[in-house]
């Protein structure tokens, strides 16, 4: 299956364009695709993978579990508000041709067994405009989720606000976007799903406001539409402009979700939000289960013999030690990875999102530095940016909404000392996290796997407990920077490194940290089911101790440990 073309534009009549009642026509290869094999392939080309838009019924069906869904709210009409010319005829019409009661359905159903409220917009009912109606049974079906603890999934398909419908139309937005707020402040969830085209006043409330949002591939999704950008700036714009693919790189989207795998994701998302007391909810089919080395590992270990300062200094920056994105795919069971700050970018120097620890949910973030070139230049060699951090932060407090512990992997050189990075805020954004991190209501768990360069460590690293692998270093900065500072003189960074205390058994002996976790020699490819079993069973004694806390006592003692100092 290719890629289809973002130049050859599909309009949404085309789209629909029948050719004989029992196909359809694909707008980007021309392919003519049987209806019942459109279907078979939840309305995806065969041939060229372009994505029709999706019929309201249709998208329900494709989702929620057979038979499940039950309609709310569909005796709400249309009105004509501003007694607009011929309104009424065409919502007629509309209603005539597409036997949709509006532009919405909204109804409750369940997923995978799991209750929820689903609204999805039809993009023929003029467009997926939303006037009144719209906005009303969005509202309504937020504000019945609300009353009855149910999350929310919003499939969004507009052109934006219905013209027709004026001022009444733009206080949906409000409107909307005010439902909302008060179902994320009851702690529930809303996910939103961006299809193709979420645009104008639909993109600028209810689209955006996901506590995730996702994005079918290649969707248009921006508040201007592209003909009023290119009319405005007299340009034309770039390939794949406001595209999902833009959309994530600049952190606005979580994820990327093909059609196919799209109920899957919904649905593990649901179950991971189920709400629970505690901390510690582990299945217990792991009851049992040993978290111990491998006998080899156990051998190598015998056999290794302790580092040198330098050589750890050395071994924390190894090219081949292991990564977050090693341990949080060894440790953690369906992570879900959920990108963007929401503001600017996706920083790929962070990784982030949400993972079972033997089966209670956690919010895991981590710094990758990349293995090979290429790798360490995607991931800015482990430098994270200012939005970075604010990713990690929006994940935290998503974590704090939700009651998810936090687990972060700390291995990084130091934040970015970039041009962007300043003109970004930097030094406000690590504040911002360490300011956050001290009042974050929910338990916090740091591991240092390798290098813990300076500030830009310590922004994911306020944590109730913090621990370090045996060869990994914390330090105020790297030990040629403290010679050259202290002595003006960077190659005595040896040396520097001697007086300096970087090291796991120096940062046990300072209380900055609780625990000295084995490498079994190094943290390499062969050690990684060894020091990830350490560090799962420990994790779940740690949660297990958080669990015995009241939230005030978990919050009070992150303080102290950090006020000691
Ligand atoms: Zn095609």
């Amino acid at each position: 299956m290719g890629l289809f073309d973002f130049n050859k534009k599909a309009t949404a009549k085309k789209a629909d364009i029948v050719v004989s009642p029992e196909s359809i026509i694909c707008p980007v290869c021309k392919k003519e695709i049987f209806k019942e094999e459109a279907k078979r392939m939840k309305y995806v080309c065969p041939e060229c993978n372009y994505y029709f838009r999706v019929r309201a019924n249709n998208r329900i069906r494709m989702v929620v579990d057979d038979g499940s869904f039950e309609a709310w709210f569909d005796d709400i009409r249309t009105e004509n508000p501003l007694n607009f010319p011929d309104y009424e005829g065409k919502i007629e019409d509309t209603m005539e041709k597409t036997k949709l009661s509006e532009g919405v359905t909204v109804g409750s159903a369940t997923l995978r067994g799991e209750r929820i409220v689903i609204g999805v917009i039809d993009s023929r009912f003029l467009m997926g405009s939303m006037g009144h109606v719209v906005g009303e049974r969005i509202t309504l079906a937020v504000e019945k989720a609300t009353e009855e603890k149910l999350p929310v999934i919003l499939f969004c398909c507009s052109g934006g606000a219905r013209m027709q419908e004026g001022i009444v139309s733009l206080m949906q937005m409000a409107k909307t976007s005010a439902a909302l707020k008060k179902h994320s402040d009851a702690g529930l969830l809303y996910i939103s799903v961006l299809t193709d085209p979420t645009t104008g006043g639909v993109t600028a409330s209810f689209a955006m406001l996901g506590d995730i949002i996702l994005a079918e591939p290649k969707a248009l999704i921006g508040f201007a539409g592209p003909r009023v950008i290119e009319q405005t700036i007299g340009e034309k714009l770039p390939e794949g402009f406001q595209r999902s693919e833009f959309q994530l790189e600049h952190g606005f989207v979580d994820a990327i979700v093909e059609r196919d795998n799209l109920r899957n994701v919904l649905a593990n998302l649901v179950k991971m939000h189920i709400r629970k007391e505690g901390y510690a909810n582990f299945d217990p089919q792991f009851d049992n289960v040993r978290y111990d080395a491998t006998e080899l590992m156990k051998e190598r270990a015998a056999k290794s013999k302790p580092l040198g300062v330098w050589d750890k200094v050395c071994a924390a920056r190894q090219l081949f030690r292991l990564q977050s994105e090693d341990y949080i795919n060894t440790i953690f069971d369906e992570f879900i990875e959920l990108h963007g700050d929401r503001y600017f970018r996706d920083d790929p120097a962070i990784m982030g999102g949400i993972g079972y620890l033997d089966g209670q949910a956690v919010t895991v973030i981590g710094v990758n530095k990349g293995k090979s070139l290429e790798d360490c230049k995607k991931h800015n060699y482990g430098m994270p940016s200012p939005e970075g951090y604010r990713k990690a932060l929006r994940l935290m407090k998503q974590a704090e909404k939700f009651h998810r512990p936090v687990i972060t992997f700390v291995n990084t050189s130091g934040a970015y000392p970039g041009l962007k990075a300043e003109e970004n805020g930097q030094g406000e954004a690590i504040a911002r996290n360490l300011f956050e991190m001290a009042g974050l209501k929910t338990p916090i768990l740091t591991i240092m796997i390798g290098e813990g360069g300076s500030g830009g460590a310590l922004a994911l690293a306020v944590g109730n407990e913090v621990w370090m692998e045996e060869n990994a270093t914390y330090s105020i900065l790297s030990p040629e920077g403290f010679a050259s500072i202290l002595w003006k003189d960077s190659s005595r960074s040896t040396e520097a490194a001697e007086v300096m205390r970087i090291t796991a058994h120096d940062m046990k002996e300072l209380k900055v940290i609780e625990d000295i976790i084995p490498e079994y020699g190094m943290a390499d490819e062969d050690a990684l089911t060894s020091i990830s079993s350490y560090m799962k069973g420990h994790m779940k004694e740690f949660l297990k101790k958080m669990n015995e806390k009241s939230i005030d006592q978990i919050v009070e003692e992150r303080y102290t440990r950090f006020r000691k100092f």
